[in-house]
């Protein structure tokens, strides 16, 4: 009897699961062929589903031409493809010769085979890193996609015209968030390495932008603390070292939907504000949770030691946030801590943007590890 509740629970359990269901496209032969059989059988494996039309598919493995990417147009932001592709020989700078196919294939992860060597990860973030060769590959390549293609995206934003006049021109927060973006462009700590405009035609660009709500694939963001519920912070895809027009480039998270999913923005009444940085959801738990907390500062860096999440799930979602504030709230002092996000970054509390530069600067490293 037991036995067969329990399986009853674990079909209800896929069904939810495959309910979002997966899709393939495209098609390849030879060893790049074999590879996406193998994924197919293993997100079977896993209790996914094949879906009966591609648009409505949770997961889409796209099987791109390395020359001619045809990129697949979601319908729902909750898709999320992997542009699945081969190269020969293992590239030098894996990076550099994958990230631009994440862009023109407008996918949510570059999944490169190199036969044997294994499958390249790149991610948005700039993730990247290798699941070897082997007798498991497959099974591997879905263990770690799994979790990235399930977590739910918290970026949607409303914005309410209530913000008092008295901070319609700032505040000494905003002026000290404009000073810190600053002094981390000069410091070279916003990388946007690839020139993204040239790699997608305007169109693309826009799509990209609505799905993913990233404004010019720009890296790191910055808030701080206005009082005991709202936070300022950097926009989504402008220049943090130009954080020049409050309303619009810095805005006032004053709370957060949760029913809806949305981020409320406090706004002026006549700016054109742009959205939130997609990582407001994660400020805002910090925040909440830690009342000392004064500033939050995002960076694509990494420091020897730190303690750091098991998986990098993508930005601006519910996931990266609770595992983050979880690293935060185990921290030994969370107003004055600094936590990795795996293959990512850094996220560092304190009491404001100047202290937490001033005490993190000595031992930043440009490098992130990739694991
Ligand atoms: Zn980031």
């Amino acid at each position: 009897m037991a036995g067969s509740d329990l399986r009853e629970i674990g079909a209800v359990a896929d069904v939810r699961r495959g309910s979002t269901g997966f899709a393939t496209i495209g098609a390849a032969d030879g060893a790049l062929g074999d590879l996406a059989a193998a994924l197919v059988e293993a997100l079977e494996r896993r209790g996914f589903v094949r879906a009966s039309e591609e648009t409505e598919a949770g997961i889409v493995l796209n099987l791109v031409d390395r020359e001619q990417p045809r990129p697949f147009r979601r319908r729902a932001r909750g898709t999320f493809v992997a542009a699945l592709w081969s190269l020969q020989e293992a590239p030098e700078d894996p990076l550099r010769e994958t990230y631009p196919m994440l862009v023109r294939a407008l996918a949510n992860i570059s999944l490169c085979y190199v036969p044997g060597h294994g499958v390249f990860f790149t991610t948005m973030e700039r993730g990247n890193y290798l699941v070897p060769e082997g007798e498991g590959l497959a099974a591997e390549v879905v263990a770690r996609l799994e979790p990235l293609a399930t977590s739910h995206l918290v970026i949607d934003n409303e914005f309410r015209r209530d913000l008092e006049p008295e901070l319609w021109e700032g505040d000494a927060v905003t002026r000290e968030l404009a000073d810190v973006g600053r002094r981390l462009g000069e410091l070279d700590l916003l990388p946007a390495p690839f020139p993204v405009e040239d790699l997608v035609s305007a169109d693309d660009l826009r799509r990209i932008k609505r799905l993913y709500a990233i404004g010019g694939l720009s890296y790191g963001n910055l808030s701080a603390r206005l009082d005991a519920t709202r936070f300022w912070m950097s926009a989504s895809g402008v220049d943090k070292a130009k954080l020049d027009e409050p309303g619009r480039d810095i805005l006032l998270v004053s709370g957060y939907d949760a029913e809806a999913g949305r981020i409320v923005l406090s706004v002026p009444p006549d700016v054109e504000p742009r959205r939130v940085s997609v990582d407001a959801i994660e400020h805002w738990m910090i925040y909440r949770e830690n009342p000392t907390v004064g500033a939050i500062l995002h960076l694509h860096a990494w420091i020897e030691g730190i303690e750091a999440t098991d998986v990098n799930y993508p930005c601006g979602t519910e996931e990266l946030a609770e595992s983050v504030a979880a690293l935060v709230r185990a921290a030994p002092d969370p107003a004055h801590a600094v936590v990795g996000l795996r293959n990512h970054g850094i996220t560092a509390t304190g009491d404001s943007l100047r202290e937490i530069l001033e005490r993190i600067r000595p031992n930043l490293l440009r490098q992130v590890p990739m694991s």
